[in-house]
């Protein structure tokens, strides 16, 4: 259930950033309190959801009363998201607001979890272990790249030693830490993002686990009303195309599933209003779905490489059948050039690929 809270607490307005139009929320920044109010209400609806579903009643008759309450009244407990600004930077009674609360919803078991997003050079070892007291159990870092020549062209105002350094903080003070990374940002070439994925992967010794439990990659996209907008305008910066964006992207998802981390998001939410806001930018409606699918086929490539002889039976799990032919049929051919067709596949009932 994410609580949004646009631009509160930033110190600065980056380049990119629209949180008003990103996450749907105009009622201007810094309004805390009535968003702690539509979550109130929300809570409330759930608290309802679950009692129903508890004594075995019929769904509530009222509808969810908060306009982002676009779900499916699921009867589980929920996790409080605190998106859309720098959460440790909030003024101390705010931030005060918002865990009390996600902890008095918690008593009441309506809320499971607790998350929030914030900035690299907006955490502190101190201040990350009170949050983790307070019941925060999930920081999401923005660092979006750890390059410094990047975080300079897009004024970032922190050098990735600072990001680096956030990343073993919000681990160590035994948060889950999330990373999220802008390709095509000011700065960030195809190879700075992929050298920035495995910099949100480290450590990378043998044996290490990553940090990160999950990242998320939000390429970067031109917003009306943004810094970025008029340096578009002005031609000193060109957001990257959709095919360029797929392919590094590609390897950064195979990357992270080398690794055994999840990429829980790629593009921005379509949020109302999100589609008009955009003035150019690599935006597709089923971006997640292209790159899992091209990695997907790359993944599958280096297997029949190492095949002596053509491939003549492929087994892929039945839940990737929606997948593996890419969003509308668009990895057929490069399939058939690997000697892999419809009619040699068969899907199977469980998580494994086979390749005879
Ligand atoms: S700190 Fe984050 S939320 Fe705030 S303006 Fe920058 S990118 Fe947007």
């Amino acid at each position: 259930m994410p609580v949004f809270l646009p631009f509160a607490g930033c110190p600065t307005r980056c380049v990119f950033c629209a949180q008003d139009v990103q996450t749907g929320q105009r009622g201007g920044a810094n309004n805390i309190a009535h968003a702690l109010r539509q979550a109130e209400a929300r809570l409330e609806h759930e608290a309802r959801l679950l009692q129903e579903a508890t004594t075995g009643g019929g769904s509530a008759p009222d509808s969810p009363p908060t306009p982002n309450a676009a779900h499916d009244a699921s009867p589980s407990p929920l996790e409080i998201a605190f998106y859309g600004g720098t959460f440790t930077l909030l003024p101390e009674a705010e931030r005060d607001a918002c865990l009390e609360l996600a902890h008095r919803w918690r008593q009441r078991g309506v809320v499971c979890r607790v998350r929030c997003s914030t900035r690299p050079d907006a955490v502190t070892a101190r201040g990350l272990t009170a949050l983790r007291t307070a019941g925060m159990d999930c920081v999401e870092l923005g660092v979006q790249s750890f390059d410094d020549g990047a975080l300079d062209a897009a004024s970032r105002g922190y050098a990735g030693s600072v990001a680096r350094d956030a990343c073993a903080m919000v681990a160590g003070a035994g948060l889950e830490l999330g990373v999220q990374l802008m390709p095509g940002m000011p700065g960030v070439t195809p190879e700075v993002f992929r050298a920035d994925v495995h910099a949100a992967l480290r450590p990378d010794a043998d044996g290490a686990a990553p940090l990160a439990a999950f990242l998320r990659f939000y390429p970067c996209l031109v917003l009306r009303g943004t810094p970025l907008a008029e340096r578009w305008r002005a031609g000193s910066y060109a957001p990257w195309p959709l095919d360029t964006t797929v392919d590094p992207l590609a390897d950064g998802l195979l990357a992270a599933w080398a690794r055994g981390v999840a990429v829980v998001r790629m593009g921005l939410s379509p949020e109302d209003g999100l589609d008009d806001a955009v003035l150019a930018g690599p935006v597709h409606p089923a971006l997640g779905q292209l790159v899992k699918a091209e990695a997907l086929r790359r993944h599958v490539a280096m297997y029949v490489a190492r095949l002596p002889g053509p491939p003549v039976r492929p087994g892929v799990p039945r839940r990737l059948r929606g997948l593996l032919w890419g969003h509308a049929n668009g990895l057929v051919d490069a399939y058939a050039a690997m000697g892999i067709t419809r009619a040699m596949v068969h899907w199977r009932d469980d998580d494994s690929f086979t390749l005879e």
